[in-house]
């Protein structure tokens, strides 16, 4: 497996790193702060083309491979959670799912608005009453004529009150269970659909999340995406990919924490030596070193069986596993290291921490994600070709 970055893929990390450095790394932290969902910065990714690396050329993409789309992920991560986290929904889910099984005619009507940052996209699976047994989903949507009558809550939607296209499941035919399931395109505007109370969270709070309520809102039949009753397995795909982001991201706000760590120890005296000095801290360097690492190379696995076209859900699943479960542990091994420092909001190390956490829950918690492999394994055994 091939693991060297290519020159494309240098170029992309740097322009990134090089944006971010001047137009996002000031403002994460007061962002934060105020809960603002920063939209121009949005609208300034689509225009460096960082909404659609492995997208189409046609509908303004780079047709770029998956590995672009983790550097462009793991680098936005580093630099601010909330904006990384607003892009893995818009990209990895919204457009993706577009992209992926929409009809050629709808991927033309709002691809090239949702690559170029135009219009913020949001996928809604989530309920109130069901999240990792997504398929007991009670949302409806009800053939009249030639509309379909959407009813129903989604929950915990990122980007779910500042979006103008929505990807929606819902269940058309119930006797028929995940396969009476089909997903849908709601536009903002769209009469009956409206968001519920502001979710305020432990992390990512720069990250919009909100209810998203359907009243009787009606679209076209041609809204449909893809055949009726295949809402959910499309769902399964889309997540599937979406995973392999998640997994970048988690590696971006590991790598944040390691680097903050390290020039902290290097800094930081006591005893009359810098900590980096002492072995505890050493060790937790290393640990911290070695499992980014690790992640850093489930991630490419999993990025290069999907260009391959080979099967590589349980590859994904690996790689969001031990790459969000690294993040959770390295944050916080960011902030012992930084000692009372790291409790405080100055060092931005609590931030990474408190971000963090939503990469063992979202997109399948970690429970999940191990129901998964485990399965695939006792199906298919260990060993794959790659
Ligand atoms: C900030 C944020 C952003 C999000 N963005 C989106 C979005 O854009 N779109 C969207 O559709 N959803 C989104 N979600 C929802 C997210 O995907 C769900 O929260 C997640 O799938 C878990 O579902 P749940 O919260 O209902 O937890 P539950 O499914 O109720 O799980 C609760 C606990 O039970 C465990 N559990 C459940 N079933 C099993 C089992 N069979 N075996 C063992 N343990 C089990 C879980 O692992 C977890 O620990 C977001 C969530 C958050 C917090």
């Amino acid at each position: 497996m091939e693991m060297e970055l290519s020159e494309e893929h240098r170029r992309i990390r740097d322009t990134l790193a090089s944006f971010a450095e001047r137009e996002i790394r000031p403002f994460a932290a007061k962002w934060e702060r105020e809960e603002k969902f920063p939209r121009e910065i949005f609208e300034k990714l689509g225009e460096l083309g960082f909404l659609g690396v492995s997208f189409p050329e046609r509908f303004g993409g780079a047709g770029a491979d998956t590995l672009s789309q983790v550097i462009v992920m793991e680098g936005l991560a580093r630099y601010d959670g909330s904006v990384a986290l607003s892009c893995a929904a818009h990209v990895s889910l919204a457009s993706g799912h577009i992209n992926g099984f929409a009809a050629e005619e709808q991927k033309r009507l709002y691809l090239p608005s949702l690559i170029a940052g135009k219009k913020v996209g949001a996928w809604c699976l989530t309920e109130p009453g069901s999240g990792s047994d997504a398929a007991a989903m009670r949302t409806r949507a009800t053939l009249k004529g030639s509309d379909y009558v959407i009813n129903g809550t989604k929950m915990f939607i990122t980007n779910g009150s500042v979006a103008d296209v929505y990807v929606v499941t819902a269940v058309e035919d119930p006797s028929r269970g995940k396969n009476g399931i089909s997903a849908f395109i709601v536009e903002r505007g769209t009469k009956g659909l409206s968001n519920g109370r502001k979710i305020e969270k432990l992390g990512l709070r720069a990250s919009d999340t909100a209810e998203v309520i359907f009243d009787n809102v009606t679209v076209p039949a041609s809204n449909r995406i893809g055949p009726s009753g295949e809402g959910y397995r499309q769902a399964v795909k889309v997540l599937e990919a979406g995973r392999i982001g998640i997994a970048a991201f988690s590696i971006g706000l590991a790598r944040a924490a390691f680097e903050a760590a390290v020039s902290y120890a290097r800094e930081r005296k006591q005893f009359g030596r810098p900590i980096g000095e002492f072995q505890a801290i050493q060790w937790m360097i290393a640990d911290m070193a070695t499992r980014i690492d690790a992640s850093w190379l489930l991630t490419i696995r999993a990025a290069r069986l999907k260009d391959a076209g080979m099967p590589y859900g349980r590859e994904a699943s690996m790689a969001k596993l031990f790459a969000s479960e690294t993040a959770v542990w390295a944050t916080e091994r960011a902030v012992q290291i930084h000692g009372g420092y790291g409790y405080i909001a100055e060092y931005n190390v609590e931030r990474y921490m408190r971000d963090a956490k939503l990469t063992e829950i979202g997109e399948g918690t970690s429970e999940v994600q191990r129901m998964i492999i485990a399965k695939s394994l006792l199906k298919e055994g260990y060993l794959r070709e790659l």
